[in-house]
């Protein structure tokens, strides 16, 4: 029987049995952020060295500010945050990791700058103390968050102790229509099969929908593989992936990109190849999408409704759903398209690339945004681009605040939090109570959504704003 993506890749890197299923991982890549302290000082603690610095690489992105920038890192006010920003950059320094710090352009979003840099290549293990580590499976590779001591024995040993997981397909065919992006395939499948459809599994996209999206799109639909429960998300190596990563400063060059091409060629999963599970969307039939609750999986289309929970024959999801309308303050029955709206944030792994900055330019262009709305890029690298081709203009004119690489609220670490009881239309990835401060209520949505959403200041059809 042939073998999937997740299964070469998994043979190919584990190298002993352990108790309870576990295999040791080879580890090929480990990205630090600046919450990766705990780490470094427990492999101080511990007498231990990085074991491979070179496979190693930093980048400071969920406390670097968005604002006031050219200060430096002294000019950042409070001390927790400098300190954690000033302790990746020392702790990179000291154990000779490449780092991609506050002065560098090339600063960003670690699951953004892997990819950028070429770091992030097919076939690879790859790893990081942030869940969407999925981000990367994208190209092909196995990539996926770890806990704080998983951390330090990757850093220690260059291997990680890991369970196989199941594996699940998820097909979506046909053309995606006018107004639906990548973010609006993932919230949709999250919808389908739940926030616990992908436990315990590896996720492969499959489909001519998700093959016609750019990497960026991937990228997106990988980056929420872990809202669906699932360990990773992947997709195939192709042309689309080899292309976006030749020339890339630490993709392979010469006869070691030819050799790297002829083994990422082997990897797509075989065609006999079993699955544990499938699952199918129809991408044509789909429409911009919007979550309504405290869960990504409490979402549906922008034409939709509030759903009801007393329609809900499950009594636990029931209670959840309750729970979600009250933290809310939604009512079964109204209609998502028209609900205030009262910031709007477009940026975070799952969304700053420029092909979302141009998503949101698209609709921003010629008008105005009627409440407060933040444009934070993923990568220093990504806002000089988007630069180059003016549309910070575009942001500048409709009234939006540009702002520097970060994750900023996303999490708000960095002190980029919205005000309690205000809605937000975000296309981050999570909309759990208090993510993005207390008592806000976050609203996923894709860019061209949430511009538009800053814009009429509600949630609106994007698809009335694009002709
Ligand atoms: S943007 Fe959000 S989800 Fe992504 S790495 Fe930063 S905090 Fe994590």
């Amino acid at each position: 029987m042939g073998l999937s993506l997740y299964e070469k890749i998994w043979a190919r890197h584990a190298i002993a049995k352990g108790a309870g299923e576990r295999s040791l991982l080879y580890v090929d890549r480990h990205l630090m952020h600046d919450g990766s302290f705990h780490a470094f000082s427990a492999l101080e603690a511990s007498g231990r060295r990085l074991r491979r610095p070179d496979a190693c690489f930093a980048t400071p992105d969920h406390y670097i500010p968005t604002r006031n920038r050219a200060a430096g890192i002294a000019g950042i006010a409070d001390a927790t945050v400098r300190g954690r920003v000033e302790g990746l950059e020392s702790n990179a320094r000291k154990h000779g990791v490449m780092l991609f710090g506050f002065d560098d352009p090339r600063q960003g979003i670690v699951h953004v700058v892997g990819p950028e840099q070429g770091v992030t290549q097919p076939g690879m293990v790859l790893v990081c103390g942030d869940s969407h580590t999925s981000t990367h499976g994208a190209f092909g590779a196995m990539g996926f968050g770890i806990g704080a001591s998983e951390v330090a024995h990757v850093m220690a040993t260059q291997t990680l102790w890991a369970r196989k997981a199941k594996t699940l397909r998820v097909t979506v065919d046909g053309a995606l229509t006018k107004g639906v992006s990548a973010k609006d395939v993932i919230l949709a499948i999250i919808a389908k099969i739940g926030t616990a459809g992908g436990n315990g599994h590896a996720i492969e996209y499959a489909g001519s929908a998700i093959r016609s999206l750019s990497m960026a799109g991937r990228m997106t639909v990988c980056n929420m593989s872990i809202e669906a429960g699932a360990r990773c998300g992947m997709v195939a190596p192709d042309d689309t992936s080899c292309e976006y990563l030749s020339g890339r400063a630490f993709a392979p060059k010469g006869t070691d990109w030819d050799k790297a091409l002829a083994f990422w060629r082997t990897l797509p999963s075989d065609a006999d190849a079993k699955f544990d599970r499938e699952a199918t969307i129809d991408g044509s039939a789909l429409v911009p999408q919007v979550t309504w609750g405290t869960s990504p999986e409490y979402g549906g289309a922008v034409t939709d409704v509030v759903p009801d929970p007393e329609r809900e024959s499950d009594v636990v999801r029931r209670e959840s759903m309750l729970r979600a309308l009250a933290y809310m303050d939604l009512a079964p029955g109204t209609p998502l398209a028209g609900l205030p709206m009262q910031r709007v944030f477009i940026g975070s792994c799952t969304n700053s690339r420029i092909e979302d900055l141009r998503a949101a330019a698209q609709v921003l262009r010629g008008r105005k945004v009627s409440i407060p709305t933040m444009i934070v890029p993923g990568s220093g690298l990504i806002k000089q681009a988007a630069e180059s081709e003016g549309l910070h203009r575009v942001f500048a004119e409709a009234g939006a605040e540009w702002l520097g690489a970060a994750c900023s609220m996303c999490v708000g670490t960095n002190g980029d939090l919205a005000s309690a009881g205000e809605r937000v239309a975000s296309t981050s990835n999570r909309n759990f109570e208090g993510r993005q401060g207390q008592g806000v209520r976050t609203h996923l949505m894709s860019p061209a959504m949430a511009a538009a959403a800053a814009v009429r200041g509600a949630i609106c059809d994007v698809r009335t704003m694009l002709d």
